[in-house]
């Protein structure tokens, strides 16, 4: 007979575990503590995808991401073809943080009672979309009921050559940080949503709601960055810079210093913030979800990288530089330098759970 499941817990599971103080982070490591790597497993836990040995010089990249109605999206302004885009759009970022392009699709549906076919039909035309312009196919997934919102979870399968594939893990001292397009636009567009009444020019308006609901994920500047094999380090944006910046930082056992003048902000989001009455600067510090590519490169390579990704018509920012861990993270606002607090997004974070 089995024995009831709570007789085999250890007794600290039934401790409180305190959430919010904990964090997302810190919840990742007490997992990862426990969970050794396998046979072929180059790189588990703590990258943006698994790395796991294919054969033949090829690497399997392997990612999954949830979105959770009422945490990641409201459906009050996420029609569901745009949740059908960003589901699939956000794992294929995290294969293109490697430096792999993506293959093969898994796609997990939760729905509430009262979702009409229709609805699934648009969910679905967003991702036939995004499948296309990324060249993903779906080959399985899972169709559930939830009793509380939907809830979409999708995995994404890619590859890279073993010797391209890029981790958070390499900065070096000296290395410059870059990054692709501009940011602060994802999290302009929500705040444009969540405040309705703010007033601004339409086209201010669908500029940042489309970066916001319709993520692009820059697989084709991801792949050229790693057959340079000139990246030291690489993340796509999803948390936060600060927060990210932090994830290659504690990766590679460095600090570093992010001058504020270099940050790209488009003139859009500047006209925005003006509207909202905000500094863009929490925006593209804290607001997360842009999806561009954060990367470093020895100082001598700087240039060539610089040529490379002009030659695709990818536009990329020098936003500062890898320093001792000793240094910390620092903010560089003229003569000031401040500590960098990683204060993206967490799940648990400051939610009093
Ligand atoms: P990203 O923002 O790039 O999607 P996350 O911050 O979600 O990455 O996750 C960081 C790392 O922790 C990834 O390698 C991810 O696979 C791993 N991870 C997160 N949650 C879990 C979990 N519950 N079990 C195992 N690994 C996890
Ligand atoms: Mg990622």
């Amino acid at each position: 007979m089995l024995e009831p499941l709570t007789y085999r817990l250890p007794i600290t599971s039934f401790r409180m575990m305190d959430l919010n103080k904990l964090g997302e982070f810190d919840l990742i490591d007490l997992i990862a503590q426990r969970t050794p790597g396998g046979p072929g497993v180059l790189r588990g836990i703590g990258d943006d995808a698994a790395v796991l040995n294919a054969g033949n010089g090829q690497v399997c990249l392997w990612t999954v991401d949830t979105l959770l109605e009422g945490i990641h999206f409201d459906l009050a302004y996420y029609g569901p073809d745009d949740l059908g885009v960003k589901s699939l759009a956000v794992n294929v970022s995290d294969i293109a943080a490697m430096g792999g392009r993506p293959l093969y699709a898994l796609l997990s549906l939760g729905l509430p009672s009262g979702v009409r076919e229709d609805q699934v039909r648009l969910f679905m035309a967003g991702w036939d979309e995004t499948a296309r312009a990324y060249n993903v196919s779906l080959v399985g997934g899972d169709t559930v009921y939830s009793p509380q919102g939907w809830t979409v979870t999708v995995t994404v399968m890619g590859t890279c050559p073993k010797d391209r594939v890029v981790y958070r893990a390499g900065a070096r001292v000296g290395d410059f940080i870059y990054v692709t397009g501009n940011l602060g636009s994802s999290a302009a567009g929500l705040y444009l949503l969540q405040h309705p009444a703010i007033t601004c020019p339409e086209h201010v308006r669908l500029a940042v709601r489309q970066a916001h609901l319709r993520p692009v994920a820059r697989v084709t500047a991801a792949v050229s960055l790693a057959e340079s094999r000139l990246v030291t380090a690489m993340i796509d944006i999803s948390d936060g810079l600060s927060s990210d910046v932090g994830h290659i930082c504690t990766a590679s056992g460095v600090g570093c210093e992010i001058y504020a003048s270099h940050l790209p902000v488009s003139e859009t989001v500047r006209e925005c913030a003006r509207y909202a009455q905000v500094d863009p600067l929490e925006w593209v510090l804290n607001g997360g979800e842009d999806y561009e590519l954060l990367f470093t490169v020895r100082p001598d390579a700087a240039q060539e990288i610089e040529e490379r990704l002009a030659v695709i018509g990818e536009q990329v920012s020098c936003i500062g530089r890898i320093t001792p861990l000793g240094d910390g993270m620092r903010l560089v606002k003229g003569d000031d330098k401040t500590p960098l607090l990683p204060r993206g997004y967490d799940h648990f974070k400051g939610r009093g759970l």
